[in-house]
């Protein structure tokens, strides 16, 4: 694990969220990106050398749309940046962890992905991240 990348956030409507976010943090987004794998709109906004990603749901049936219902909206996972998402997904299986995916997806952000089962995490959504390459 390199470092924090992001925290993703749920919210229900993205065009109110993103001002909200502008205001908040006092700076645009600077990237939005529909993410077909995961059924969501995101936006993206930098803090310093961390990103804040908002997440709306495109389907009543996808992941973020069923947290919403369960839980409101709020931060939903938690991204850690790897340099080897394979290498890092052997060693947290070995050690007992539980992926949501067993290979990687193709994320947002030009990054491949995986997501650890929060059951075994103490109720936290982890994402790893690795940059894609080109
Ligand atoms: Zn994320």
């Amino acid at each position: 694990m390199q470092k924090l990348e992001h925290i993703g956030i749920a919210v229900k409507n993205l065009s109110q969220s993103i001002p909200l976010f502008e205001s908040l943090l006092n700076t645009s987004s600077y990237k939005e990106e529909f993410v077909e794998s995961e059924a969501v709109r995101t936006a993206f906004f930098a803090v310093g050398d961390h990103k804040i990603e908002l997440l709306e749901s495109t389907d009543p049936e996808s992941v973020i749309a069923k947290f919403i219902a369960k839980k409101g909206e709020g931060i939903h996972h938690i991204a850690f940046a790897v340099t080897d998402i394979e290498t890092e997904m052997k060693r947290l299986v070995a050690a007992g962890f539980v992926m949501v995916n067993d290979i990687p997806l193709a994320g947002a952000d030009n990054k491949l992905v995986c997501f650890l089962h929060p059951k075994n995490t103490n109720g936290v959504l982890i994402e790893l991240c690795m940059e894609r390459k080109a």
